[in-house]
């Protein structure tokens, strides 16, 4: 019985999600990757974000009982705050990430957004106040500009090339015949992994939620790309909260706090300098990534020769 009546109520909910806002795409395909673990409270009210704080106190979880992947993980992210994560593959960010939407309940511990423990309040209050990028943007095939306009359904044509302008896309809709009406896809033009990166994150410009979370694409951008969208993610990080999974870490460099995990725990914490200084996890990373740019730089320098 269970197990037939768990997946009807999930589809339920992801009917009404697509109903009411056709909103975020990324958030109905990241819902759909994982199984619905959790409900919501029978006295759950809206959660109503003011300012966009997020405090992680001693958050124990595992996915099963027998192996805890996160072993008391507490920070607090300032409203328009921005905070990276950085760690080995398999360290547990995701996973943060995972807790923060609720499609698991921490084992110990609590998770506030604005002082409400997020176990309290509704959870479509609580997906609406949280913008994604995600590694992988879904795009439809449909113009760049709709594609954009998924974020705000209602938006004006104005305030769609806006979000399209501030996501750094507008140099590159101009080289094409049909500009932001340009169709995508299948049917139409092939984006590179930056290009749809930067499509999502117009869109979400355009939703401009309260707290926004990235999780950088990990494949490597070329140097354009990678300009164009730490541009982007700027715009964004000077008015919302933001936290920024970090696979590059060119794009920690400016973040107020950097979180270094391990094994589930946060192992050094602090801004970039202060990492470099402190000389241990973080800056072991941070040499290893320049030794891999130089290595890159090699073979053509090699070859131009
Ligand atoms: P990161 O994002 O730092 O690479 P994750 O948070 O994705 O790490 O994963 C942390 C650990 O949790 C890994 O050992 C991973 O195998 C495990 N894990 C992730 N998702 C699941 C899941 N749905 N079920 C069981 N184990 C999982
Ligand atoms: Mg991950």
């Amino acid at each position: 019985m269970m197990q037939i009546f768990i997946p009807l109520n999930f589809l339920g909910f992801v009917y009404r999600e697509m109903k009411g806002a056709l909103a975020n795409i990324e958030k109905m395909f990241a819902l759909l990757a994982v199984e619905p673990a959790v409900s919501d409270n029978p006295d759950a009210r809206e959660l109503e974000v003011r300012s966009g704080r997020i405090d992680f106190e001693e958050v124990h979880f595992g996915y099963r009982e027998d192996r805890e992947i996160l072993r008391g993980v507490s920070f607090s992210v300032a409203p328009r705050q921005k905070v990276a994560i950085v760690g080995a593959s398999g360290a547990g960010k995701s996973t943060l990430f995972k807790l923060l939407f609720r499609f698991y309940d921490v084992s110990d511990g609590r998770i506030l957004i604005d002082g409400r423990d997020i176990r309290e309040v509704d959870q479509q209050s609580l997906r609406r106040a949280i913008g994604v990028v995600p590694q992988d943007a879904v795009l439809f095939n449909q113009s760049i500009l709709e594609n954009v306009r998924y974020g705000r359904a209602n938006a004006s044509d104005e305030e769609v090339m806006e979000a399209i302008r501030h996501a750094q896309l507008d140099d590159f809709i101009r080289q094409l015949p049909e500009g932001a009406d340009t169709l995508v896809g299948e049917r139409g033009l092939k984006l590179s992994g930056g290009e749809k990166q930067r499509v999502a994150i117009a869109r979400a410009l355009l939703k401009r939620p309260p707290i926004m979370v990235f999780d950088e694409a990990t494949s490597s951008l070329d140097s354009r790309s990678e300009r164009g969208i730490l541009a982007a993610m700027g715009e964004i990080a000077r008015e919302q909260t933001t936290l920024v999974i970090a696979h590059r870490l060119s794009t920690v460099v400016d973040a107020d706090v950097i979180l270094v995990m391990d094994r589930g725990r946060i192992v050094e914490r602090g801004a970039h300098g202060e990492l470099l200084a402190r000389d241990g996890h973080y800056a072991a990373l941070w040499r290893m990534q320049q030794q891999e740019h130089s290595a890159e730089a090699l073979p053509s320098a090699v070859s131009s020769v």
